[in-house]
């Protein structure tokens, strides 16, 4: 994602005033709950009682993260999703049915999914209809008999209705509705907005999209498009994520768009979707990401996944780099002006692209690991600075983000905080960043981008947290970092400059 870039150009204060909403996540997340009587598979009718029930970790409603401890649910692995929605983009609805495998790692009576708002039909465990109930943003399912652990499982839940956006970060998130364009952004928390499943980046699976929509109109996804499925009034898009994707990374995008295939370095394929207005000419700050895809391979290690490309979208404040497809802001890329402080166009579009090794394919265990995300791919942006401008270039954006640091405190990028305005706040982007350059200054060039690469490498699909980042720098360097990492994650004080 890209950082607030108003943010950048004063001190945080206006950041507040640009992003806060005043409203905590957790107090979005129980705003819009609709319990619903239990069932045994008979469709169920929603009720329109409002709760304000919290459930608390620990009692099988989340996986203890730092920053949501609701998300995510214990006692199984989820190893594939099919989601087949149905869009009335008018209507704006969907009717879904989500397909879950999954592996109990613990013995099951009953477990959690992650669902907030929508109207649940039916849930099938094993082809058989079992009892639900809901509570807040938790979906729990009876299973009968009992899941041993170690066993494989089938869920499947019919659902149905519109998807309520969150505003945990400021603006709309989840499933979205800007008139021309349906789209998904959901980063942190919104992806249990609009299918049920472990919302929680630990969690990670490969996911199948099927997505009907009304003839005439295109769906893109995660991955490739596999299939596309004429059916009279309707046509139906197939897309396979076949790498393991944590669920903030699934996007749906829906419209009259135009699908742009050129041809890139290794065997990527590069497809973008465009508007259908803009016939098919690719907004200019994406021209040269063919050129940064190499140079991204060249020194991160060969690309993650086998496409790549960017869903331009109105009303998107940024960018969010999902997993194979990246949603960009239209107005950004067409109307961007960059102020003193800010990065150019150019280098946002590398910093998402780079978030495909850091961030999508090695993804933080925990929330709080967020650095690992924004600060590897602002480090990123800089060396495509460097490689296309020269050192100087890069010389230059180090000094200017150690003098915007030094001159206001800020959250710390190690532990930035649970909201929206400290997760994605600057400073995890740009100490995080110079952290890693403090990192290279340390152990020097060679040794620092072998720890790039083995990271990438060694976690790919995966999960990873600080402290294996910094055990993976000392094993690859040999020198004791503990001190240099405490110091520019975790210490108010700045650091000085390296
Ligand atoms: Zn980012």
């Amino acid at each position: 994602m890209t950082p607030n870039r108003r943010a950048l150009l004063v001190a945080s204060v206006l950041l507040l005033a640009a992003c806060s909403t005043g409203a905590s996540p957790f107090a979005a997340t129980t705003s819009t709950s609709r319990p619903e009587p239990t069932t045994t598979g008979a469709p169920t009718t929603s009720t329109t009682v409002e709760t304000t029930t919290t459930s608390v970790a620990g009692d099988g409603s989340g996986v203890g993260d730092p920053y949501f401890p609701e998300l995510g649910n214990p006692g199984f692995d989820i190893e594939h999703y099919l989601i087949d929605l149905a869009v009335d983009p008018v209507a704006n609805t969907i009717e879904g049915e989500v397909a879950i495998t999954a592996t109990a790692t613990g013995d099951l009576d009953a477990f959690h999914l992650d669902l907030l708002g929508l109207t649940v039909d039916r849930i099938t465990v094993d082809d058989h209809p079992t009892a639900f109930s809901r509570e807040g943003g938790e979906l729990i399912v009876s299973a009968e008999p009992p899941i041993p652990s170690g066993e494989g499982f089938a869920v499947v839940v019919t659902y149905h209705g519109t998807p309520e956006p969150l505003t945990t970060i400021g603006f709309p998130l989840g499933w979205i509705d800007a008139g021309d364009i349906t789209y998904v952004v959901s980063e942190p928390d919104a992806a249990h907005t609009w299918f049920p499943g472990n919302d929680h980046p630990g969690d990670k699976a490969a996911f199948t999209f099927r997505i009907t929509v009304p003839e005439g109109l295109t769906a893109a996804a995660n991955g490739s498009l596999v299939q596309t499925l004429p059916g009279g009034a309707v046509t139906t898009f197939v897309w396979e994520m076949p790498e393991p994707m944590a669920t903030y990374l699934a996007t749906v995008v829906i419209g009259d768009l135009d699908r742009v295939e050129r041809p890139a370095p290794g065997g990527v394929l590069l497809r973008d979707y465009l508007p259908a207005d803009l016939e098919g000419q690719l907004p200019s700050p994406l021209a040269r990401v063919g050129e940064m895809l190499e140079f991204y391979a060249g020194i991160f290690g060969p690309s993650p996944f086998a496409e790549y490309g960017h869903a331009v979208v109105p009303g998107v404040p940024g960018a969010l780099e999902d997993q194979t497809l990246c949603i960009f802001g239209r107005e950004e890329l067409e109307d961007y002006q960059a102020g003193p402080f800010d990065p150019s166009i150019e280098e946002i579009v590398a910093h998402e692209l780079s978030h495909q090794w850091y961030g999508d394919s090695v993804t933080p265990a925990t929330w709080n690991d967020i650095w690992l995300n924004e600060g590897f791919a602002t480090f990123a942006q800089w060396l495509w600075v460097e490689h296309d401008l020269g050192r100087a270039a890069y010389d230059e954006e180090i000094a200017n983000t150690y003098r915007l640091l030094d001159s206001a405190s800020h959250p710390l990028p190690g532990d930035p905080g649970p909201s929206g305005e400290e997760m994605f706040h600057y400073s995890v982007y740009l100490r995080g960043g110079l952290t890693l350059h403090a990192l290279r200054v340390a152990v020097g060039d060679d040794a620092l981008f072998q720890i790039l690469r083995t990271w990438a490498d060694r976690y790919a699909y995966g999960n990873a947290s600080t402290a294996d980042f910094i055990a993976l720098a000392e094993e690859v360097s040999g020198a004791d970092l503990d001190a240099l990492f405490d110091t520019w994650l975790y210490q108010e004080e700045m650091p000085p400059m390296p």
